[in-house]
């Protein structure tokens, strides 16, 4: 019986992943999503070259073709139920298909290495219901990943100092700057706008939001929000500020918050900001 879960990692390309410990992220969160954490497992993961893959996929599924990932389990075998067998992916192929998807090389790897998993614990792509099921849990399990795929935080805090340069803190004097983020790789500015009339003011990360939503974008195709305030600590968002976030952004949504210079940070997500949220199934 396995003490902890380890993958038995092997890099036969030239390809450096560039998130530390992704795999290892992947894997825990796999095993939770399918409720398989009351125990430890075991896996083998290699990536592979084009022609490798290419070679087993001719071995052993009679494929003349490369292919992104191939899963070798165990049957079921209860004697060895904590070792999965081993998952091989090919980076190359990969790359090709997070080019046409317009994602991170990193994403698709871990979405691969999840199908793998999920094959080595039986689930399967066969007959059409099997494949629907399949595939619906490998993409919540992909979306549900506490990875950043995309945010590139020094071009973030670059641009957070910008848009707190242009804050129209008119009355507290109090700037505070917010960057959204979204899947197309566009950074939104935002930054508080104060009023006279004091209850007409709108807070950065608000201005942010709306005017990502103005220009289309919906909850699905934000990727993170930074925001940045005149605190010498970390300050955070306001409590109505949280109460959107918490509608108009997904609720494990990566936040990244701040103090004046930069020097300090805290690194939540939208439900780490406001747990327990109010939402619209409350008023169902
Ligand atoms: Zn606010």
């Amino acid at each position: 019986m396995n003490k902890e879960n380890k993958i038995f990692f092997s890099n036969k390309t030239t390809y450096k992943i560039k998130t530390k410990h992704l795999f290892d992220i992947v894997f825990k969160h796999t095993l939770k999503c399918i409720k398989k954490d009351d125990s430890f497992y075991s896996i083998s993961l290699s990536l592979v070259n084009q022609q490798e893959i290419k070679k087993l996929n001719q071995k052993y599924r009679n494929l003349d073709r490369p292919t992104d990932v191939l899963t070798f389990d165990y049957n079921g075998d209860t004697n060895i139920k904590n070792d999965l067998g081993s998952v091989i992916i090919c980076p190359q192929v990969a790359e090709k298909q997070a080019k046409e998807f317009k994602h991170p090389l990193e994403r698709e790897l871990s979405f691969l290495f999840i199908h793998g998993i999920l094959h080595a614990f039986g689930y399967d792509h066969m007959d059409e219901k099997d494949a629907k099921k399949m595939y619906k849990l490998q993409n919540n399990i992909l979306n549900s990943l506490p990875i950043d795929f995309y945010t590139d935080l020094n071009k973030m805090k670059k641009l957070l100092l910008e848009a707190q340069k242009n804050s129209c803190a008119t009355y507290s004097h109090f700037r505070v700057g917010a960057v959204v983020v979204t899947k197309d790789n566009q950074y939104h500015l935002g930054f508080n706008i104060e009023n006279a009339s004091y209850p007409a003011t709108v807070c950065a990360e608000r201005v942010a939001l709306f005017s990502v939503y103005a220009k289309g974008y919906r909850k699905e195709d934000i990727v993170s929000l930074g925001c940045i305030t005149d605190s010498k600590e970390v300050g955070t968002c306001c409590g109505v500020c949280r109460q959107v976030m918490s509608e108009l952004m997904v609720l494990n949504c990566p936040v990244y918050i701040y103090n004046y210079d930069e020097s300090k940070s805290l690194f939540t997500t939208v439900d780490g900001l406001l747990p327990y949220s109010f939402q619209k199934e409350n008023m169902e």
